[in-house]
């Protein structure tokens, strides 16, 4: 048992990985008998999906709070966290409708949920389906969408009304208290993800054996191909968009930032949690990026919480493939609710490994994409979680540079002297 735990987590997946795919190409179709441990995992994934959604995005955005209190970093950081994060998503979808990784494999065998036929993109029908009537009924039926809205309406009233109880004399402190509850259901689903996230050896041994065995070898090259497709997504954000920004915007040296960044892109990579590597991105940026504490802190671990690129781009990319392999059409419509649930999910997704992938479910269920993809790509999920999370914390860093940057605190002299180091 001690040894079990003894070794991470991730090479743990790796090794289950590559059984399962042993296993699976042996067995055959017999694999189908074990697929029940991955169906508990994925359900215990499904499990987490409302609260976590709910509890993250509303402690997110009350998490928005200080911004006013940091008035001009605050707002460039904000800024820079959309714009990247948008062109994250459409990258991720634009990667996943030209590349098609998930066109070409045989999934007729298989025995899925009923599907309703695709409906024709009407603004009203959507409008109004973004409405959380009763919010009770949006939880209990796992409708993401409208429990975003909600989520985001409960995070601005909290603002709001702590605004107001900041000015008043005398207030109570209710509304406060009732910003640290989320935050503190924030923490706790975040460990019972960890919790859950113990499972996935178990899980991605059985699916990648079952999908090994019904579907063949044809479903690791789809599978390939869609890892493939995030590592090359991932290192367009950092290699272009990243790049570009730190040289052109913030003007600073771009083996100075990798240099004095390596350390955190390493834990980011190892741990596939950005809060987990939150401590060692705070210290690059302070000790060798040359960013001031009071900025660092609050860009970086705002930006761990909220600003997610790798898995908004990732989401994007995941969903397109789970709907070429299920010949699921998905109108321009459906585009435009992925990227909008995308961009919320990659807000709302905690920094722990696993956190994408429980947005993903909630994605699916959004666009009517057969939840059961979730079951292939959990399989490989964790190799593409390290890529992603990597992704997040060097994006965290070139927004907490490039604010300082452009308020013109930054000690340049240190971010080059990282060169020699
Ligand atoms: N593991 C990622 C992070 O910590 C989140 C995700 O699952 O995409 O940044």
């Amino acid at each position: 048992m001690k040894a079990w735990f003894a070794i991470p987590l991730w090479k743990r997946v790796i090794a289950a990985l590559i059984l399962g795919v042993i296993v699976g190409y042996i067995w055959g179709p017999g694999a189908e008998s074990i697929k029940i441990i991955g169906d508990v995992f994925i359900d215990f994934i499904k499990m987490l999906i409302v609260p976590l959604i709910f509890f993250s995005v509303v402690s997110g955005i009350a998490a928005i709070g200080d911004v006013g209190r940091l008035g001009a970093v605050g707002w460039r950081a904000i800024l820079l966290f959309v714009l990247t994060g948008q062109v994250a998503v459409w990258l991720g979808l634009g990667l996943g409708t030209w590349f098609e990784p998930g066109v070409g494999i045989d999934t007729s065998g298989l025995p899925l949920a009923e599907i309703s036929e695709p409906q024709a993109f009407d603004w009203r029908t959507m409008l109004r389906s973004m409405i959380p009537v009763s919010p009770v009924a949006v939880m209990a039926d796992v409708r993401v969408l409208p429990l975003i809205v909600f989520s985001v309406l409960v995070g601005i009233g909290i603002l709001l009304a702590r605004r107001e109880e900041d000015e008043g004399e005398g207030s109570s402190g209710a509304v406060a208290t009732v910003a640290r509850i989320f935050d503190g259901g924030a923490l706790l689903f975040q460990k019972i993800t960890i919790l859950v996230m113990e499972l996935t050896p178990f899980g991605v041994f059985a699916l990648m054996a079952w999908v090994v065995g019904t579907l063949g070898l044809d479903a690791v090259a789809a599978l390939a191909r869609l890892v493939a497709m995030n590592y090359l997504g991932c290192l367009l954000i950092i290699g272009i968009m990243y790049v570009g920004i730190l040289k052109f915007v913030a003007k600073v040296s771009i083996t100075g930032f990798f240099r004095g960044m390596v350390d955190a892109i390493a834990v980011a990579y190892s741990t596939a949690s950005s809060s987990a590597t939150l401590p060692v991105t705070l210290r690059c940026t302070q000790r060798n990026l040359g960013v001031s504490k009071p900025t660092s802190s609050f860009v970086v671990s705002l930006g761990s919480t909220i600003n997610m690129d790798g898995t908004a781009m990732y989401l994007g990319l995941a969903t397109l493939f789970a709907a070429q392999m299920f010949n699921v059409d998905l109108t321009m419509g459906d585009y435009l609710i992925v990227a909008l649930l995308a961009t919320f999910g990659s807000i709302g997704a905690a920094g722990i490994p696993g956190a994408g992938l429980v947005m993903m479910g909630g994605i699916f269920v959004a666009v009517q994409v057969p939840l059961e993809a979730i079951a292939f790509v959990a399989g490989v999920d964790r190799i593409m979680d390290m890529m992603r999370t990597a992704t997040n914390v060097t994006g965290d860093a070139t927004v907490t540079v490039t604010t300082a940057s452009m308020l013109g605190e930054l000690d340049k002299h240190e971010l080059a002297s990282a060169d020699d180091v």
